[in-house]
């Protein structure tokens, strides 16, 4: 059953990635990390640091990078220093697919400048091969002393598993639907890859599994079988979500339903940016995702009304708006400030209906007079009725109570 009221505790080993004196840990009793991946070509060491910086900038807690040529991997090492000459100290994550072993044992520095290492089963060699290229993989882990993220991805699912699973099924008295199969080939190829990178020295809680699918029901129930057959942190994220609002929407629902459930240590919000859309775009979905759900906090939270026929003008539209924008503005430097700022509430309301209850449930809260309504606004401060402003300077004067309410 769905708790209410607050999402279900999270159980899982604790994973430490590490750049530096910066630790994040994934799992455990650590927040829910978000995480994102660059779009740039590796090899454009400049571009890569920009757009990693913007990620971190924006709240990404740990940001991949792909590593597909010895070129990307040969620039990897040079990305690193650039980001610390920027000061930036996000762990870098390195996507492998194909040839990750031989770049990892043939680019020793790169492999000691990322602090984890993605590892894509079913794409890691074939028949023979499979089991030692992965065991190279794993063994440049153990030996630079990294955490590892075994993601198996339903678009590049282990062919001989699936189909081994599909002849065993077959023999089934009751045969599952071809969706449980797929279920079944991505939770085994994950532990399976999971239990022989312990087999060869990996500490398991720096194994971060993770199957993504791009269906929001099939991911719910894929993480809902994985969750209770291993303690692994997991990564959590639909893959291909899509672009704009389906993306946001698709994502917001999928992460939802498990992070609720207690399911998901570390999340990426895999969006499509739209023609002059940000790549941060997908970060801040992430962040909002786990700040409506009450899992942490990164900017003071706007409750703002819809409006309806019962406004008399979009002034409260746009206070809100003035109100959120100025807030975000202000956190880099509020967050050192005033620690704790980032779960303040303000509420910015259209008219007397809901207005003055919606404010006293926030912190601080202005409820604007609607059609009829006398032309005042109260302010509420704490719960309680604090002054009313009048005229042409509502705004200004509203900004500037929540200055103080937040200084003093
Ligand atoms: Fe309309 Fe007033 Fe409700 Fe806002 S609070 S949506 S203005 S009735």
């Amino acid at each position: 059953p769905i708790a209410l009221g607050e999402p279900a505790p999270r159980r899982s080993l604790q994973a430490r990635v590490v750049w530096g004196e910066r630790v994040v840990t994934i799992g455990g009793d650590a927040p829910v990390r978000v995480q994102s991946m660059t779009n740039t070509d590796t090899e454009d060491v400049i571009g890569t640091a920009i757009q990693v910086k913007e990620l971190a900038i924006a709240g990404s807690e740990l940001v991949r990078i792909t590593v597909n040529t010895p070129e990307a991997a040969a620039a990897v090492p040079a990305i690193r220093e650039q980001l610390d000459r920027m000061g930036i100290d996000v762990p870098l994550v390195g996507d492998f697919h194909y040839n990750g072993h031989r770049l990892l044992t043939d680019f020793p520095e790169m492999a000691q400048a990322l602090s984890k290492y993605r590892i894509n089963p079913g794409n890691v060699g074939k028949g023979d091969k499979k089991d030692r290229q992965f065991a190279m993989m794993v063994e440049a882990a153990v030996k630079h002393d990294k955490a590892i993220r075994i993601g198996v991805n339903w678009g590049s699912l282990d062919q001989e598993l699936l189909a081994r699973l599909m002849d065993e099924n077959q023999r089934r008295a009751r045969p599952w639907e071809a969706r449980q199969v797929m279920y079944e080939a991505l939770i085994q190829s994950v532990l399976e890859s999971a239990a022989a990178a312990v087999e060869l020295g990996m500490n398991p809680a720096q194994i971060i599994p993770s199957c993504k699918v791009s269906g929001v029901q099939d991911l719910v129930a894929v993480y809902r079988a994985l969750r209770p057959r291993c303690d692994y942190p997991l990564h959590l994220g639909l893959t291909e979500a899509g672009m704009g609002t389906k993306g946001t929407v698709a994502s917001a629902a999928a992460l939802a339903v498990l992070l609720q459930q207690g399911i998901g240590d570390t999340i990426r919000v895999s969006l499509t940016p739209q023609p002059g859309e940000a790549r941060t775009q997908e970060v801040v979905v992430a962040l909002e995702i786990l700040q409506a759900l009450g899992l942490r906090s990164f900017v003071p939270s706007v409750t703002a009304c819809p409006g309806c026929g019962r406004t008399t003008s979009t002034t409260f539209q746009e206070l809100a708006k003035q109100i959120d924008d100025y807030l975000r503005a202000q956190m880099p430097v509020w967050r050192v400030r005033y620690p704790g700022v980032e779960t303040m509430k303000v509420a910015v309301m259209g008219c007397i209906v809901n207005g003055p209850g919606e404010s006293k449930h926030a912190d601080i809260g202005i409820s604007l007079p609607g059609t009829g309504e006398a032309p005042a606004a109260p302010v509420f401060i704490d719960g309680e009725k604090a002054l009313t402003l009048r005229g042409e300077g509502i705004a200004t004067e509203f900004q500037a109570i929540v200055e103080q309410y937040i200084e003093r």
